[in-house]
């Protein structure tokens, strides 16, 4: 295929203007050089298209000193290109940018804040995580311990969140043997939520358990367990 070829050429196009309107902003080329490689290599002087082996382009390389260097190495070294029909050069980057004392502590300070704020975030987030799992043990205490004195007391009930209420209330329906309830519940609250999520589960649980051993359901006394002991 020829690299006269519209097809080619517009590939060669398309990438290099990707190539040249985002690395080649990052990477500070100048606006000559970002030209040439949106144009698919046209020599903005003698507008010769300039397309080599390889569709790279075809012109030559210079370092600082005015050495040549190998295309490949152009990103590394290049300091200049130079067309190859009329000799025509122009710079490959912009000056590196040079920052003065007051922008280098205003990014000192930033750079600061923004460590801080994630160390301070970490922290947080470790707390919240601790508080999690206390709560996570209290309320499932709280849960299991209640399913227990409930059952004993003949109460045989599931709660089911439902919705904000500030105390637990009979829904009027049944799941099989057990009555279903809703519970005081403030979901607006994450901490509150979260406690009656795991009570409400533990709760859950230990009823449907005892519901099905109900021979466990009934401790000894520490006096039956001292006659029963041999
Ligand atoms: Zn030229």
């Amino acid at each position: 295929m020829s690299h006269d070829s519209p097809l080619v050429i517009g590939f060669v196009r398309v990438v290099g203007g990707l190539w040249a309107q985002t690395f080649g902003r990052l990477d500070r080329y100048t606006g000559e050089h970002r030209e040439f490689l949106s144009s698919g290599f046209v020599c903005q002087k003698c507008h010769e298209r300039l397309i080599g082996n390889w569709l790279i382009a075809d012109v030559k390389c210079y370092d600082s000193t005015g050495g040549t260097v190998p295309l490949m190495q152009a990103r590394l070294r290049g300091r200049y290109f130079e067309c190859p029909k009329c000799l025509h050069r122009w710079p490959f980057r912009l000056p590196s940018m040079k920052f003065g004392n007051g922008i280098k502590v205003v990014i000192g300070f930033l750079i600061v804040a923004l460590v801080t704020a994630l160390g301070f975030l970490a922290y947080a987030r470790w707390q919240n995580f601790m508080w999690e799992m206390e709560v996570f043990g209290l309320a499932g205490d709280v849960g299991t311990s209640r399913a227990g004195r409930d059952f004993r007391a003949g109460k045989t009930r599931l709660f089911v969140l439902a919705g904000e209420r500030d105390e637990d209330k009979f829904s009027g329906t049944n799941d099989g043997p057990f009555e279903v309830w809703y519970p005081q519940y403030f979901p607006q609250y994450y901490p509150f939520r979260y406690g009656k999520e795991q009570d409400v589960e533990f709760y859950n649980r230990r009823m449907r358990y005892m519901h099905e051993h109900p021979e466990k359901s009934n401790p000894q006394t520490n006096a039956t367990t001292q006659i029963m002991k041999p």
